[in-house]
């Protein structure tokens, strides 16, 4: 909206702003004025003043014996005779003359001196740039275009220069001169300049305009920049907060990971708890492959309670945890059912193995050194065995573990008692 408003104020500006005005009529507009004569002679009685103040004069030529000029010749330099006015930046000339004679045409001139090429002590050398105006054309006060006044062939043959040197330049401007250039033998030529003015823009339109386009570009360019850097910085800061975001719910599945590693462990013995034990047991059923189960329950372990201390208790249940844990296999899932009764699940495995599993496993408690102040602690176990085939719930086969684990008990515990149910026909294989 800003950049509209001022695009305008410029524009209007432009239009508002008074031409540059260069009035050589004006009284003491140019250091020198003068009427050009043949002879060079002011006095020439040829060429004279009717009214200097009016600039009016009269050219009668009784005879031609050489070229004659009539006109009136303004010095556009100040002491120094080569440095004249810049006129380049002036592109109308508006002029007000009446001429009376036979002249078939009036010529409008401006020298420009050039010193690569001109020359102080010739006039001509300095490079001419002429229109010629037919007199029925200027009867009306006109307006030419500077560009009208073109380098005649005459001056270019006349020195012969370099290409670039015959361009129109009025840089270094030294003479306007208004003259008759025909042939004037007997002739009678009268001239009154009323008005002879120079006009510019003190701006060039077209800089203006290039310049208002290259500033719409550069805001353009600057606005696209700006939405670009924002558009990054926001994309940045996202970028920054997912990867936050994401560092977090790494963080959170890890705890959560830990979390639900810990809701099925055993605190005191490190293997599985009766929850996890159960997780295990539905994984076991979903695959359905079948398993045997290995219940096993440490004997009078209330005595070692009574006699030895709840803390012995507790260092009996890690022990006989780690040995059982040790004489595993990777596959074999292992728990603390509850209190001191344990119970292992073996995928897959067939009910023989699993009863020498548990027989194993009885030895070595049986056998692990577990001391306390007082000495040796004896500590054995009672297992019960039990198959849950293919297919079947483990719920029927733990119950068939629990029984007979109860058998093993009744029969003076620390042996190995398996499902009555396989007792006829093993072994079986799950
Ligand atoms: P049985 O041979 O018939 O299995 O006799 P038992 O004494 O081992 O069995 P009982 O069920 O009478 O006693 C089990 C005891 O185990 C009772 C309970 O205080 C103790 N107990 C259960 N959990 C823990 C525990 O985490 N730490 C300790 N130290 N003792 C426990
Ligand atoms: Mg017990
Ligand atoms: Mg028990």
């Amino acid at each position: 909206m800003g950049g509209i408003a001022l695009t305008l104020a410029v524009l209007a500006g432009l239009e508002l702003l008074p031409a540059r005005t260069l009035d050589l009529t004006a009284p003491g507009a140019v250091s020198n004025l003068y009427l050009m004569t043949a002879s060079g002679n002011a006095a020439d009685t040829a060429v004279q003043w009717l009214d200097a103040d009016h600039l009016h004069w009269r050219c009668n030529y009784t005879s031609f014996d050489k070229y004659q000029p009539c006109g009136l010749s303004f010095s556009l330099t100040g002491e120094d005779p080569v440095r004249g006015r810049d006129l380049s930046r002036f592109d109308t000339l508006e002029m007000d003359l009446t001429y009376k004679g036979p002249a078939a045409l009036v010529r409008v001139a401006i020298r420009n001196f050039d010193p690569r090429f001109s020359n102080a002590d010739d006039g001509n050398s300095a490079r001419i740039h002429s229109v010629n105006l037919r007199p029925r054309d200027i009867q009306k006060p006109v307006r030419l275009e500077l560009s009208e006044l073109t380098v005649p062939e005459w001056w270019v043959s006349q020195f012969n220069l370099a290409r670039e040197y015959n361009r129109p330049s009025l840089e270094n401007a030294i003479a306007l001169v208004i003259d008759v250039p025909s042939d004037m033998a007997g002739q009678q030529h009268e001239l009154e300049l009323r008005r002879l003015t120079l006009k510019g823009e003190w701006v060039s339109r077209d800089r203006v305009y290039l310049g208002i386009v290259c500033a719409w570009m550069l805001g353009a360019s600057l606005m696209l920049l700006h939405g670009w850097t924002q558009l990054r910085q926001n994309s940045n800061r996202q970028q920054r907060e997912i990867d936050a975001l994401m560092a977090r719910t790494r963080q959170l599945r890890i705890e959560q990971d830990k979390l639900r590693r810990l809701a099925t462990i055993d605190e005191l013995t490190g293997v599985l708890n009766r929850r996890g034990m159960e997780q295990s047991l539905d994984d076991f059923e979903e695959a359905c492959q079948g398993m045997t189960l290995v219940m096993l329950d440490i004997d009078h372990f209330k005595r070692v309670n009574d006699r030895l201390g709840h803390d012995c208790g507790d260092e009996v249940l890690k022990r006989v945890a780690a040995v059982v844990a040790a004489n595993l296999r990777a596959s074999d899932v292992f728990g603390r059912w509850g209190g001191e009764e344990f119970l292992i699940a073996c995928q897959g495995t067939r009910i023989r193995d699993a009863t020498r599993l548990a027989e194993k496993l009885r030895e070595r408690v049986e056998q692990s050194e577990i001391h306390s102040s007082g000495g040796r602690i004896n500590v054995t176990a009672s297992f019960g065995v039990a198959l849950a085939p293919p297919g079947a719930q483990a719920g029927g086969a733990l119950k068939r573990a629990d029984e007979a684990l109860y058998r093993a008990k009744e029969a003076g515990r620390n042996r190995v008692e398996m499902d009555r149910a396989l007792q006829s026909d093993a072994p079986t294989t799950v």
